[in-house]
């Protein structure tokens, strides 16, 4: 980061002029009319009038701080990448943040996180745009803006609304997994520092020779999991809304810099043809049975930003951000991503995003890009368009050309995945509920469910929820019926 210049002993004006009075607006007489010659009244009241960029549609309420990722394994044989090479370590900032709540909003509503992590590498900016949680609630980015719609507020209340909740969740049964998640105990995190991060979507893996991979990245959080119950959680968000963003702030400033242990699941290329489940599908895990955890290397948040706005809400993450070593893979909600992040943040802060404080690559820009809004890196690549005899960079294909991509051949299509041998929307889900939770957290799943269902959710959607429940564990969605209709 670039050393801010130090203050001005006096107040001066965003042009830096010595102004002539913090409290009077300059006037004819005391009780006259206020003069259009004060600029400095106008340049005060304008620049208030224009503090807030728009929030985020998604994730809108968020903390973050910067630490750095030491490389501990190695995973060189599955990934060229240079961040993940042996003995790395790399600058990085990470944001947290709720998802369907407003800029204001409690911070222990239930909700999945974000987890979204920038890794200033030596080839760019590499972004792992995660959550709290493994999987999601759809899997083609086509229902996301539904999803998102039925999750925030009713368009003739200003509310939020369950009803809307349900009717989606239960017409759409790929969301089971996600909500089992969500109404389970990592549906209300205790802290920020007390959850997992998990990159969902797969990705793809180079090695140097050229080698291909499927990867899941898991970020497990060295403070412990810890969760609050919802009446806790019911409770903070009376008492102190902002609860996690001050456990952050907190616990950094002093001196307790909260880590996590990045681990990943590879897949072999091969493997995804014919892998009991779709690997490519958003809500399904790998079991970590069939391809157990790797560890790789430990982030460490250790810096509060100097500034909330400049650093936290101008800080801009996007999955389309992947270094040499990293591709896509055929997630259908991550392709969607590549296109609708970069999107978001030129419309919400302006097309020269890349050039804020908290977006700005530690390694050399020589891109074409120039002019726009708000620009002020002068471009310094000789020329503003390629090719050119004037000393303009060109591509280094014989580095860099290889495209991390995969062989596909077919008609255009508007289907779902194809199904694999134990695909289904309610199989994992239940797996959780019969193999992962135990008695006492299976109770708090059924009174997390009940409770949501009996604030606001009428028939036939009512109905709908109950059969959903049964269809992931017959005993779940009895004991749920059991409550909603006995009270
Ligand atoms: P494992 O027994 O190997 O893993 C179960 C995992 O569940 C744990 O490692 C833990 O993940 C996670 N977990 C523990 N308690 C809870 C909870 N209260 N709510 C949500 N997750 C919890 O089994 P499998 O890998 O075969 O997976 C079985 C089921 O576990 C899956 O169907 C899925 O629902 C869930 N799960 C699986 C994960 C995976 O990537 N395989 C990850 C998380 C959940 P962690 O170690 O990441 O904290």
């Amino acid at each position: 980061m670039t050393e801010a210049p130090k203050p001005a002993p006096y107040t001066t004006n965003n042009a830096g002029i010595p102004v002539e009075s913090d409290e009077h607006s300059l006037t004819v007489g005391p009780d006259g009319p206020v003069l259009l010659q004060d600029h400095y009244l106008i340049e005060k009241m304008a620049q208030f009038n224009r503090e807030r960029v728009p929030e985020r549609v998604v994730h809108a309420k968020g903390s973050g701080a910067y630490g750095f990722f030491e490389v501990t394994n190695d995973v060189s044989q599955f990934t060229k990448a240079d961040l993940f090479q042996p003995g790395r370590r790399t600058e990085m900032l990470a944001r947290f943040s709720t998802v369907a709540g407003e800029q204001g909003s409690p911070d222990t509503w239930r909700d999945p996180r974000g987890f979204a992590l920038k890794f200033y590498t030596e080839h760019g900016n590499y972004d792992l745009v995660g959550n709290n949680t493994p999987v999601f609630f759809v899997r083609d980015s086509q229902k996301f803006q539904d999803f998102i719609r039925s999750q925030k507020r009713h368009p003739r209340t200003g509310l939020r609304n369950n009803d809307m909740q349900w009717d989606f969740w239960t017409l759409s049964p790929e969301t089971a997994h996600q909500v089992t998640w969500l109404m389970g105990d990592r549906g209300i995190p205790k802290t920020y520092r007390h959850m997992n991060g998990y990159s969902s979507h797969t990705y793809m893996w180079v090695n140097g020779g050229g080698e291909r991979f499927w990867v899941k990245y898991h970020m497990k959080t060295d403070q412990g999991i810890d969760f609050l119950t919802q009446e806790e959680a019911d409770e903070l968000a009376g008492t102190d809304a902002d609860k996690h963003r001050r456990d952050l702030y907190e616990s950094i400033e002093s001196g307790d810099a909260p880590s996590w242990t990045m681990h990943v699941q590879i897949m072999p290329f091969e493997d995804a043809a014919d892998y009991r489940f779709n690997p490519f599908d958003l809500t399904k895990v790998w079991p970590h049975g069939d391809y157990p955890l790797i560890e790789v290397g430990r982030m460490t948040l250790d810096r509060n930003p100097e500034d909330y706005f400049v650093h936290i809400e101008q800080a801009a993450f996007e999955p389309s951000n992947m270094v040499p070593g990293i591709g896509p893979s055929p997630d259908k909600m991550l392709l969607g991503r590549l296109f609708s992040y970069p999107d978001t943040h030129r419309y919400r802060i302006g097309p020269n995003y890349a050039q804020l404080p908290p977006n700005r690559p530690h390694s050399p820009v020589a891109s074409y890009a120039k002019d726009g809004p708000m620009r002020y890196e002068p471009a310094r690549v000789g020329a503003v368009y390629a090719p050119n005899s004037y000393g303009g960079p060109a591509a280094d294909t014989e580095r860099f050309g290889e495209v991390a991509g995969w062989a596909s051949a077919g008609e255009m299509v508007r289907e779902a995945y194809a199904l694999h041998r134990e695909d289904d929307d309610w199989g994992q889900a239940g797996t959780m509920v019969r193999e992962v939770l135990d008695d006492a957290a299976r109770d708090r799943l059924v009174s997390n469910i009940s409770g949501h269902l009996k604030a606001g959710v009428s028939r036939p959607v009512l109905d709908r929820a109950i059969q959903y429940w049964r269809n992931v564990d017959k005993d779940l969605g009895d004991r749920v019926a059991a409550n909603v209709n006995g009270g």
